[in-house]
């Protein structure tokens, strides 16, 4: 199991701008398989607990309020080295750092609104999965 899962949000500014289309098919292309799914929004509480590991960052409170304006999309991916390799797909926290190709670069609007969410860690991958879905939701 170690190394084939990772877990991502479409984040509410990427929802907004129609681009869950778009970047499924980014994810698809290169080769995830998508093992669950949903779309959904979070309370505030929600926010701040997925992101209690940052809570003591100057940008918390903006982050746990922007990851609760709208919409999101979760999912669950499935490839050997799924961490490592969909960090490379998604590119630089910041897009303006992020390499041409790379789902930020594409989409992102900012440093906080940057479209997409990926695990930084196996252990990570699965924290967060288990924070959105149940077993019977995973395929
Ligand atoms: N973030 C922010 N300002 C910063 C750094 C991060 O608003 O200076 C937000 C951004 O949405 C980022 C999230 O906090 O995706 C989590 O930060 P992290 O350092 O874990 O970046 P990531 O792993 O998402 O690339
Ligand atoms: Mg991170």
């Amino acid at each position: 199991m170690t190394g084939k899962i990772t877990f991502t949000m479409i984040k509410p500014d990427a929802v907004e701008a129609n681009n869950i289309g778009p970047i499924l098919a980014m994810i698809n292309k290169a080769g995830f398989t998508i093992k669950a799914l949903k779309y959904l929004s979070l309370t505030k509480e929600q926010a701040g607990q997925f992101y209690a590991v940052h809570k003591e960052r100057p940008f918390y409170g903006e982050l746990v309020d922007y990851m609760s304006s709208g919409p999101l999309v979760a999912a669950i991916l499935s490839k050997d080295n799924a961490v490592s390799d969909y960090r490379k797909l998604i590119g630089a926290t910041d897009p303006t750092k992020a390499e041409e190709g790379t789902i930020r670069k594409m989409f992102a609007k900012s440093i906080a609104a940057n479209a997409v969410h990926g695990s930084d860690s196996d252990e990570n991958a699965h924290i967060e999965s288990d924070f959105f879905f149940s077993q019977l939701e995973r395929f």
